[in-house]
């Protein structure tokens, strides 16, 4: 007993010697080797990591999945490293993804292919000296029922229905073209051909066309996110609307597992109901991104029965088509389009009511001429031209006067009232 007793001050510092925080500072520890074990019974998964991080996992319900929260961690895995990983015929963990979730915070989301629920998560040096330091989180399969407790145990509080926030005043100055490359951090969007995965493609283009708008000097450009970077689809919107925008242009790449044939760029204003099954199909992927995300779903739409906001909602959607006809215009001149270019669907990141909302979807990454291209530097080039010149003929139509075309699209709107 009592040497049990001596032992305990060598622990205390131990212990905290292995869980001091990184200074925010200092790099974050790299994550260089992922590690699964799965028999269906118990699963085993583990990230040897360059030094440790505290680490903590819970259950989310619908679809069942497991989030592995931690500090900020460097992954330098391959980006498909968890994806289909299941060997076992009842294997517990179907695909797992990892990245940045937000400042100074990663995430792990495990897809469950069965009930299982949070054993134990774990930190430990490997060897004494400068080794690494291995996370494990421990999983075992469990009944239906204490996977729903451990979920509603985890679950945040309902939300209270916030209202819409009141769009701020119109800015003097040049009009805000906001550009949302989409997916980022935890969740990377559409993978295929030749390691393709969306979030970094569709970034690397932003960025892209970015350049073009702001070197006309008529616009100033502002990016939903910056860099590999986790952000939620109404975090998104909400950026739009505290930078003023006058022009909303969501960025995605799609892929699709029936065909490896479907190619070119799409453009996609938002509808209640969809153009088309494809168009439906699409947007209830894009809409997923939060999920993939490890985010429990939020109400999308607070659901504003508000006849002026129907109105505006009316006439922003109008501008959005207006956007979108000249953008299919020059896209097609440009020789990248879709057969079916212009399509409509419910897209959460589009129902703003108070700036006009594409979504362009460039290509499809099961299509190999598609990825290629989203990788050319060449045809980034010459698309993101062909939006910069959509975009000035859109600023040239709604803004006669040299006004914010946020101002002139709202005197102008097809059914609103004539202005004063
Ligand atoms: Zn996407």
């Amino acid at each position: 007993m009592s040497r049990i007793f001596h032992l305990w001050p060598v622990v205390a510092a131990l212990f905290v010697l292995a869980w001091a925080p990184a200074r925010a500072d200092e790099a974050p520890p790299v994550a260089a080797v992922v590690h699964l074990a799965d028999d269906g019974a118990r699963a085993r998964l583990s990230f040897d990591l360059s030094a440790p991080v505290t680490a903590r996992a819970r259950e989310i319900a619908n679809p069942d999945r497991i989030v592995l929260d931690m500090p900020a961690v460097d992954f330098r895995l391959r980006p498909q490293a968890g994806r289909a990983v299941a060997r076992h015929p009842d294997a517990l963990i179907k695909a797992f993804r990892f990245g940045l979730f937000g400042p100074g915070k990663s995430r792990v989301v495990i897809d469950l292919a069965r009930p299982a629920c949070v054993a134990h998560v774990e930190t430990r040096r490997l060897a004494p000296g400068e080794t690494p330091s291995r996370l494990t989180l421990f999983l075992r399969a469990c009944a239906e029922t204490a996977f729903a407790a451990a979920a509603l145990d985890h679950a945040p509080p309902p939300l209270a229905a916030a209202p819409a926030p009141a769009p701020s005043a119109p800015a003097r100055g040049l009009p805000v073209i906001v550009l949302d490359p989409g997916h980022g951090g935890v969740d990377g969007g559409a993978y295929g051909a030749d390691g393709a995965v969306e979030k970094t493609l569709v970034y690397a283009f932003a960025e892209a066309l970015r350049d073009k708008l702001e070197a006309t000097g008529r616009y100033r450009v502002v990016m939903t996110r910056v860099g590999d970077q986790y952000v939620s689809l109404e975090d998104r919107v909400a950026k739009a609307r505290a930078a003023n925008a006058a022009l909303f242009v969501s960025i995605h790449a799609d892929t699709l597992r029936e065909s490896t044939a479907v190619s070119g760029t799409t453009v996609y204003t938002c509808s209640n109901k969809a153009s088309d099954a494809e168009a439906q199909r699409i947007a209830e992927s894009e809409n997923a991104a939060d999920r993939e995300a490890g985010e429990t779903t939020k109400a999308a739409d607070p659901g504003v029965a508000d006849i002026l906001f129907d109105l505006k909602r009316r006439e922003t959607r109008a501008y959005a088509h207006l956007f979108s006809h000249g953008l299919v215009a020059r896209l097609g001149e440009a020789e990248t389009l879709n057969h079916n270019p212009e399509r409509s669907a419910g897209f959460v990141v589009l129902k703003a009511p108070d700036f006009p909302s594409v979504l362009v979807e460039l290509g499809y990454l099961s299509n190999a001429h598609d990825v290629a291209n989203l990788k050319s530097p060449q045809w980034r080039d010459k698309t993101a031209e062909a939006m910069r010149k959509a975009v000035d003929g859109f600023f040239a139509k709604a803004d006669p006067n040299g006004e914010p075309a946020s101002h002139a699209l709202t005197a102008s709107a097809p059914g609103a009232k004539p202005s004063p």
